[in-house]
Formats: C-alpha cells, structure tokens, sequence
C-alpha cells in the first residue's frame, strides 16, 4: 500500500520544490538497497556511499524522499527525554544508556551540518519540561536528581520566570535542559537529500510492495519494477510492521501537528517579545509547543492508533481544532484563526521505549523506532547501520547495542486494544496540558 501524506506541512511547503524525481520504471539489480528515505534511510545511504564508492547504491522511498516524520516532526533534537511514553527508563543505569545515545545523535547531526555547511535554523538555546500543574514539581525535582547525576546542566524555573521566557502564563513549573537543540527538520532533511553522494541512485513515489530472501540476495517487488540486491537495509520507521520486519516488537502511532502564521510586532510585543523556546510536556500525552525563530507557534497535542498510510482530511480538521484550543489556552490574547498548516505524520514505538538496531540475516538489516526521538538517533542509526552491515565495527556501535533491547508486544487484536486504553489513560492524566 501506498504511503499517502497530507500536503499541510509548513515546514515542506516553505522549501522550494525540488526538480528531476525519478521513478522505478525498469528492473535492475544492485549491490545495496535501502528503503525508506528519512533520516535513517538518507544517512545509510550517505555512509554506504561513502564506503563503497565503485558499488551501485539503491535508496527508494513511497513518497518524496524526506516527506514523511523526518520533515513532519517539531523539530528538538534531544539530549534527554522525560516522557517514555508508555514506560520510563528509571533506573539510572538505563536512562545513561539512553542518553549516550541521544548524545551519538545530537553529535552526528553536528558533524553532518558542520560538514556539509547545512542552513537548518539551527538553536542552541535548550528545552523546557513545563507543566501548568504545580504538582508536577516533585516529578521535575525527581528529574533534576537524575540529571544532576549524569551531569546534565538544567535549572527549575517557576511561574514568574516563564512567562518572561516564554510569553505565556500558561506554566506553573518547568525545567529548562540547556543540552537541547532547535532546528527546522524540513531543510535539514533537504540537506541531506543534496548530500547524497553520486553513486547513490535515489527512486521516489516508489513503494516496495513484498520481498523475499532467496539464498544470497533479496528479491523486492515495486509498483512498476522489481529490484535483486545483495544487500538490503529497512529504513521505514513507522512502515516497518506493514513490511513484516519486527512485527511483536514495533507498532506505528500518528501524530498531527499545526503552525501558526508568523505573529505580527503587536502581536509578538505584546506576549513580550520573547526569543525562540520549545517546550516539552511533563505527561506524555501533553503538548510539545514551540515559539519558532520567525515567530510562529507550533503544537503537537495528539497521538493515536490509526491507519498509517492515510488521515482524511476531515479527520486531520478536527485534530486542527484540538490545536487550536491548545493554542489559545496559552495564549488567550491572540486571534483564533492564526492556525495556518496542519499535517500528521506517522512515528515508531516500542514496548520499552528501545530502538530497533539489526541484523535480521547476513544480508538485511534494519534500523528504526525511535520513539517520537528520530533527528539525531535516526541519523546516528542510519550511518551507523551502514557500517554494520559493511561488518566494520565502531564504539558508537557498541554502546547502541549494549541498550535494552525492544520487549515483546502481544499480536492484534490485543496489541492495539492495550495501545487505546492506554493512550485513552495518559490523555486523561495529561487532560490539562493538552
Ligand atoms: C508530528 C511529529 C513530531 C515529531 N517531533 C519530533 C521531534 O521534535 N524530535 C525528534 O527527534 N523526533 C520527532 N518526531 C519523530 C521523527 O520525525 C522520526 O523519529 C524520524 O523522522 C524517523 O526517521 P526515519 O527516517 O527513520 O523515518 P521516516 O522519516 O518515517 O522515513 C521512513 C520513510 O519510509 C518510507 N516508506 C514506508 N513504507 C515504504 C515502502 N513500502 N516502500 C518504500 N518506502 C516506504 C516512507 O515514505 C518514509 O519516507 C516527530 C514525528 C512527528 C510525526
């Protein structure tokens, strides 16, 4: 089935559209092919291009390369989460394990921007765990003890500082983490697409249908064409289980999001001028809002079980309205109808909050699920994947294997009905910060 995305995301539609996308139309063999061109798929493909510059490199994607999450997202690029959702890393030990790797990522976006001298509205300017419940405070201050002791600078802030930050009075409580990073995930995506190195065949609103092992190579089948690789890696995130890849370890969520217009000087003066900032709930199913440099507000307050490849319009209109009213619960003074783009887009999870990082058979492997936390991990995972399979080995690729590893999920029906209540429960608990 084909990947079908809404054309409501801002952050694509503020680039220019790109020209000479090519489409599988004839049969072909190759040395390596990687599928799915996010994040994981593009930096795969960047690594493997690299070292391999006489073998002939496949990268495909369903839709246009880098328009799925790996635009769609609101773009932090974490050193540290708090909310794992559906279950938390608490032991210390764990959430170090976790944080390495966070840290991995954050450094390979680096190198990657530093390398190829990428404009993505890049901010170093730290996130906020905020809540407008002050009783939120003792899971802060539980959170500031782990992070004190791996080091991590972040400071509580409290109402009166907030709002000076933030121009909301919305938040009661918050900690700031000066370790996270803004950035616009649309033209660093880009980027990377720009950056693929010339043996890398990219074929786009190409959708592999099935595939199979046959002895030494992978045998898959496109819309229009087949492909015989030696080597295939899985880079489809949130598209894995349809593929048959992990199916009891992974299940995909959809997430909606909306920016608003730019605010005008009176608008913006009047909230008090404050410079970019990106919060992050303290409750999993509260809102990620973020004031963006050009002065637009972004929010993401939904997360659902729902058909991957497709959300109608009607459907992603009413989650429209559910941002609005997060958007005017903090921001009572500001017009209703600034919401300007809304899309959805489809993420990854896991049981234990793990990521996926393997291989399935000498010859196919596969990266993914990273639990709403993709832009640095999914990078560091796409290159370091490529090594692996390359059977070269590296630290970064040491410490990715010595996490915990996915935990099993139960089959459908069950899987999903656990999924619902669940969600169904962390909304509630969350129901004043969404
Ligand atoms: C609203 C939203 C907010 C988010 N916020 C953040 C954030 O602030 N920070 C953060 O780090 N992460 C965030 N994420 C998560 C992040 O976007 C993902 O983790 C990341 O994009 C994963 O990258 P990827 O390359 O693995 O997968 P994707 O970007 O999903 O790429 C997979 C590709 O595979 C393709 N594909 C699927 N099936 C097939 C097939 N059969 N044949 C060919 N191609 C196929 C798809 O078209 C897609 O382009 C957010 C995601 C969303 C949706």
């Amino acid at each position: 089935m084909q990947v079908i995305n809404d054309n409501g995301c801002a952050w694509i539609n503020d680039l220019n559209s790109r020209s000479n996308i090519k489409v599988l139309k004839k049969n072909t063999d190759c040395d390596w092919l990687i599928i799915g061109a996010g994040y994981t798929g593009l930096s795969a493909a960047r690594k493997l291009g690299k070292l391999h510059p006489h073998k002939k490199i496949i990268l495909v994607d369903s839709q246009l390369a880098g328009e799925g999450a790996s635009s769609r997202n609101s773009g932090y690029l974490v050193e540290t989460t708090l909310n794992d959702g559906f279950t938390s890393n608490k032991e210390l030990e764990n959430y170090k394990k976790k944080s390495d790797i966070y840290n991995l990522g954050i450094d390979t976006v680096k190198n990657f921007v530093k390398e190829h001298q990428v404009d993505c509205d890049w901010n170093e300017c730290g996130k906020y765990f905020a809540s407008s419940n002050i009783n939120d405070e003792s899971i802060l201050k539980k959170f500031s003890y782990t992070l004190t002791s791996l080091g991590f600078e972040h400071k509580l802030l409290y109402k009166d500082e907030l709002v000076k930050k933030l121009g909301t009075n919305f938040y009661n409580v918050a900690l700031y983490t000066k370790g996270g990073i803004l950035l616009n995930p649309g033209k660093l995506v880009r980027s990377m697409i720009n950056a693929l190195p010339n043996n890398v065949e990219l074929y786009e609103n190409t959708t592999l249908l099935k595939w199979s092992s046959i002895q030494d190579y992978i045998s898959c089948t496109f819309d229009n064409a087949k492909i015989r690789s030696k080597k295939i890696i899985f880079a489809t995130n949130g598209f894995l289980k349809s593929l048959g890849i992990r199916v009891n370890y992974n299940f995909p969520i959809t997430l909606t999001a909306s920016m608003t217009r730019s605010l005008t000087e009176e608008e913006f003066y009047n909230i008090g001028r404050p410079k970019e900032w990106g919060v992050l709930p303290v409750k999993p199913m509260g809102a990620t809002i973020r004031m963006t440099k050009d002065r637009k507000i972004l929010i993401r307050n939904t997360a659902e079980v729902h058909d991957p490849f497709k959300m109608s319009k009607q459907t992603l209109e009413e989650r429209s309205k559910i941002q609005k009213i997060g958007i005017k619960k903090r921001f009572p003074n500001l017009p209703d109808n600034i919401i300007q783009s809304t899309w959805s887009g489809v993420v990854s999870r896991t049981r234990n909050s793990s990521q996926i990082f393997d291989k399935i058979k000498d010859n196919i492997f596969v990266a993914g699920c990273y639990n709403g936390s993709g832009i640095g991990v999914g990078t560091l995972f796409g290159e370091q994947i490529a090594i692996k399979a390359s059977n070269q080995n590296t630290e970064e690729i040491q410490i990715i294997e010595s996490r915990n590893k996915p935990t099993w999920l139960p089959p459908q029906p069950f899987l999903n009905m656990g999924i619902k209540s669940r969600l169904i429960f962390e909304r509630f608990r969350a129901k004043s910060e969404i």
